[in-house]
């Protein structure tokens, strides 16, 4: 799960990491105020949304001016001027896709003064199987570039779990990035900081682009970008709170709530499967006889009618999909269950594309029995083979 910048600073500000003064504001009216609360002689105003690349961002609508989504004013009338062309605006940046993404909330801050951008990052290592810290001395830029480009320019370390943060970790930080003085002690103060909020609130991913040197030699946090564990969200409620459904597929918002694993794909057929494995399989023998699957989703073992009924309406209300493949091996799942559930949906919400069912395992006579007298027009498919073959047939032709 991740959260806004301006939610992540106040996290960052509560554990005592130097980030900048700011107030968030939802609608324009609200803009000159807020930024009159701040000193100024600068005002950083930034849209929120759940991406980076803002400031490199493009608005699709010509109202929101030819700046991107983090500008610059130099007075409070400017940052309210800026506040009213972004917001309800789509931004485009490199990790919205070509759609991009409404800006619903701004942060407006205090802005600095910076000397330096620097780059630090601390996020769950899957090959150590631990907190990794990353810096480096090329901030404001995208740290992929840099890791492709220029490797030597990233220090990475991995913090052992029995010990902890050192503040002799926090000191190679620092050493890397070039500070002196004064800003050593700082870095280790922050870089412990981090830490420990890292792990406190369960998150897999902090980022700060840019950490930054400012003209006056302090050190202070810029941007922040953070990701919570979303299977470890139930211990904070704080956290749990944060969350913008706005930001979300709504598919796959829908499917949480059902306790369904679902993600969205950019393919032309849906799938409904249980167990995660045979999802995994079934997108592959899609992909094989020439189609591209438009989901993943795996219905678990002992899904209810009315789990089946929902996640059928997820599948069906994409309007990618073209059609449709129900593969179903039952073991804790029934047959029956599944037949009852895509029968209960299709009832509700009807069926416009061509549907594949293939079932086999527990209650599978049961199943194809409802199936058949549920004078439904679905295909039926003896094996997985033969299901994908079927269902790629009735898409493609
Ligand atoms: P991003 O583009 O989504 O990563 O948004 P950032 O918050 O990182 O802002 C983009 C850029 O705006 C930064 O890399 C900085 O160069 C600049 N910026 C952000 N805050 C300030 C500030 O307080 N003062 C100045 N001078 N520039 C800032
Ligand atoms: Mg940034």
């Amino acid at each position: 799960m991740n959260i806004h910048e301006y939610q992540a600073k106040a996290l960052l500000r509560s554990y005592g990491i130097p980030v900048s003064d700011g107030r968030v504001v939802l609608k324009a009216e609200e803009a000159k105020t807020a930024a009159g609360e701040l000193d100024g002689p600068l005002w950083v105003v930034k849209s929120q949304i759940h991406a980076g690349g803002r400031g490199k961002g493009k608005f699709v609508e010509p109202e929101a001016g030819e700046k991107g989504g983090v500008r610059l004013a130099f007075s409070v009338e400017e940052a309210a001027e800026f506040a009213r062309q972004m917001l309800g605006r789509t931004l485009v940046t490199v990790q919205t896709g070509a759609a991009g993404k409404q800006v619903n909330r701004i942060y407006i801050e205090d802005g600095s003064d910076i000397e330096r951008e620097l780059y630090l990052a601390l996020l769950i290592d899957r090959k150590s199987s631990r907190v990794s810290i990353v810096a480096s001395t090329e901030g404001g830029m995208d740290i992929e570039t840099v890791a492709h480009e220029t490797p030597e320019k990233i220090l990475t370390i991995t913090i052992d779990p029995a010990t902890g943060l050192q503040d002799f970790h926090g000191r190679r930080v620092a050493f890397s990035l070039g500070l002196k003085g004064n800003q050593v002690k700082q870095c280790v103060q922050i870089v412990k900081k981090l830490y420990q909020l890292f792990v406190d609130k369960d998150m897999d991913m902090l980022e700060i682009n840019p950490f930054c040197v400012l003209k006056d030699g302090n050190l202070k946090l810029l941007d922040a970008k953070m990701g919570f564990d979303g299977n470890a969200i139930y211990r904070h409620p704080d956290i749990a709170a944060l969350r913008d459904e706005t930001e979300e597929d709504p598919k796959e918002l829908a499917a949480s709530k059902f306790d369904l694993n679902y993600i969205a794909l950019d393919g032309e057929i849906g799938c409904m499967v249980n167990g995660a494995g045979l999802a995994m399989a079934t997108m592959d023998i899609i992909k094989l006889y020439g189609a591209e699957p438009a989901n993943f989703l795996d219905v678990g073992g002992g899904a209810t009618k009315e789990k089946v009924t929902e996640a059928f309406k997820i599948i069906t209300s994409d309007p990618n999909v073209k059609g449709i493949l129900v593969n179903i091996f039952g073991g804790i799942m029934r047959c029956d269950i599944i037949a009852e559930g895509v029968i209960a949906a299709v009832k509700e919400v009807g069926l416009k594309v061509p549907l594949v069912v293939r079932l086999e395992g527990t209650n599978v006579q049961l199943g194809k029995d409802i199936i058949n007298k549920s004078g439904l027009n679905v295909i039926a498919a003896d094996d997985l083979s033969d299901a994908a073959q079927k269902i790629v047939k009735a898409v493609k032709g």
